[in-house]
């Protein structure tokens, strides 16, 4: 079987061919990284062009470098939400044009669960029940998963993500976009315990996440700093800040996968490319005799082979879309 997938919602053009739900032929990804760093960060607009602009390119590349034409493909799969909306009805209005002209099942795949399923294109054979942290630009849950598809949120960030609080740090240290990769690069320079910053949520019996006050924390300092005509050492606030965010990150990972009994845990999404997270996150989990499964760094941003393949088991499951597909920009997790 052979699943075309396809992802728009953000700033990644991407198409992607999977066989049998694990094997990836290709996986071209298009940013737009160049195109939104004059304006430091994502323009909506902009990007709902070039993805009109690069979707056909994008795709006719993913069939030529998989070694297939359309004759040989089982179903399209697309992310259909969440996302920005300009944005995600580009790659549902082509999903649903090419599956209408090709008579194929079409499949609507919300974007986390994409992210999630990265983690079965590393392992395919994966056993359930497994836990799962994801970390993405928009979205920060612990999630558990039952079985394919079956979700249970067991708890999610109250304000910001954590990738949207490492790209408002970069910005504020005038690092520029997108900021998770250029914060991780200047704290590897810095002293994780040079700024005293909260720990928000830390403490409490809850699986919930919350960082926009750690973010206010920080931009605090440098303000404060400005007035005063005092220096920030850069490096320092940058590590003091990633330690804080793993410091949460691990800690409530750690409680959940044992309160869950998992003995395999997931990292998903953008966030997940950290390397300090995955460090500290494999040897909490490892103390207390668990596993952390980690896409390659490729899979953890957005690309379409994790669409791909989380499509090809809701299309497993008989869930196709019907040709009403519309693209959500708010869709929840697990509805
Ligand atoms: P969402 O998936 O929630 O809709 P998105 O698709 O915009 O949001 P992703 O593609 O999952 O986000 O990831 C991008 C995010 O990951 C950005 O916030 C970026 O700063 C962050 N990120 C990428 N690499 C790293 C890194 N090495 N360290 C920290 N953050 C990182
Ligand atoms: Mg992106
Ligand atoms: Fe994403």
């Amino acid at each position: 079987r052979f699943i075309l997938g396809l992802e728009t919602s953000c700033d990644e053009t991407s198409a992607a061919v999977l066989q049998d739900g694990r094997v990836i032929l290709s996986n071209v990804i298009s940013s737009q990284v160049p195109t939104h760093q004059r304006f430091g960060g994502v323009v909506p607009e902009i990007a709902s062009r070039k993805h009109m602009e690069n979707i056909t390119v994008v795709v006719d590349e993913a069939l030529r470098e998989a070694g297939i034409t359309w004759n040989d493909l089982t179903a399209v799969a697309v992310t259909a939400g969440p996302g920005l909306v300009g944005a995600l009805l580009v790659g549902v209005a082509y999903a649903k044009g090419a599956a209408l002209a090709r008579n194929l099942p079409l499949v609507g795949v919300h974007h986390i669960e994409g992210h999630i399923y990265a983690n079965f294109l590393s392992e395919p054979d994966l056993q359930f029940p497994l836990l799962c942290l994801v970390v993405s630009g928009g979205h920060t849950h612990l999630v558990q998963l039952t079985g394919h598809g079956e979700l249970r949120i067991l708890g999610a960030t109250r304000d910001d993500a954590a990738g949207e609080a490492y790209d408002k740090v970069a910005r504020a240290l005038g690092l520029g976009y997108p900021g998770g990769p250029l914060v991780e690069k200047l704290a590897r320079e810095g002293e994780a315990c040079a700024y005293p910053l909260p720990r928000a949520l830390l403490q409490e019996d809850s699986y919930d996440f919350s960082f926009s006050g750690l973010k206010s924390a920080v931009l605090n300092l440098l303000n404060r700093a400005k007035q005063k005509g005092e220096t920030i050492n850069g490096a320092d606030l940058a590590a003091s800040f990633q330690e804080a965010v793993v410091d949460v990150l691990v800690e409530k990972t750690r409680r959940a996968a044992r309160e869950t009994g998992a003995s395999t845990v997931l990292l998903a999404g953008g966030v997940a490319a950290n390397g300090y997270l995955r460090l500290r996150l494999v040897e909490a989990l490892a103390a207390e005799g668990r596993r952390l499964v980690v896409p390659p760094v490729i899979l953890c941003t957005d690309n379409a082979a994790m669409i791909a393949c989380a499509g090809y088991h809701r299309l497993m499951a008989g869930e196709t879309a019907a040709a009403d597909l519309n693209a959500v920009a708010d869709w929840p997790l697990g509805t």
